[in-house]
């Protein structure tokens, strides 16, 4: 399998909670190498760019506002199929739903406070690392 990298942000449900540390550790543990990472306060506005293709769905301004509502950690993970690895480490999206061991199932509070944030395919991947970082923030 190619390695790959993919964007992961962890929410602001769990950067309140100081969960930054116990999160990476989840990603490190599973093989995926943070090669860049920042925290950072997003406005709503950016929050809506970011999640521009969910922005038909009921829950789309309350996305915003949340994602908007505390500092995020935004990162580039990489690693052999980066973003599905990280897909699984994250679980499903409704923490009800999230295998256990995943961050969902241990940290998320809600379908909509769930956490972290990962790429779903290599083209969103490349587009949502290219909104928050440049490419002299990506040392390998
Ligand atoms: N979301 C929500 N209500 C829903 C579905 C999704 O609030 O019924 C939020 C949740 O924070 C989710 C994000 O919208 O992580 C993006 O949804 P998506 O379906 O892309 O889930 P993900 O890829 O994050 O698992
Ligand atoms: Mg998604």
């Amino acid at each position: 399998m190619a390695v790959e990298r993919t964007l992961s942000i962890i929410k602001p449900d769990a950067t309140k909670r100081n969960l930054t540390g116990k999160i990476n550790a989840k990603f490190e543990d599973a093989g995926l190498r943070i090669i860049a990472q920042k925290r950072i306060q997003l406005t709503p506005a950016q929050a809506g760019v970011f999640y521009e293709v969910h922005k038909e769905r009921p829950f789309y301004g309350e996305l915003c506002d949340f994602m908007a509502s505390g500092p995020v950690v935004v990162q580039v993970l990489e690693g052999e199929g980066a973003i599905a690895k990280n897909r699984e480490v994250m679980g499903a999206t409704n923490p009800a739903d999230a295998a256990p061991g995943t961050i969902r199932a241990e940290f998320a509070e809600s379908v909509g406070e769930n956490s972290v944030h990962g790429s779903d395919a290599p083209e969103t991947a490349a587009a949502e690392i290219a909104y928050y970082f440049s490419g002299l923030e990506l040392v390998g």
